[in-house]
């Protein structure tokens, strides 16, 4: 036996799609599987961006390689803290 209608739970859990609607409160429709808004708001399958779009980028700040370097000179840091304690 099927217990789908008694248990909507997480259908009611998935993520919503809160775009603004024109009667100024967010839309309640469930988001598109793996993005932020439903399928009437941006959602739908084939729409957006390319991947690794180029298009939109102003200062390379949130880019993998600026990530790595920053994590990468964090560590260092680290080693170098470490040392510098060790040394006391
Ligand atoms: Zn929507």
């Amino acid at each position: 036996m099927s217990d789908h209608i008694k248990t909507p739970g997480p259908m009611g859990a998935s993520p919503r799609c809160g775009a603004r609607t024109r009667a100024g409160g967010a839309c309640r429709s469930p988001a598109v599987h793996g993005k932020k808004r439903c399928r009437m708001h941006g959602g739908a399958p084939g729409s957006g961006a390319p991947t690794a779009n180029q298009n939109a980028r102003k200062h390379g700040l949130f880019t993998r390689e600026a990530f790595a370097e920053r994590r990468e000179i964090r560590a260092l840091l680290g080693e170098a803290r470490k040392l510098l304690e060790e040394m006391k």
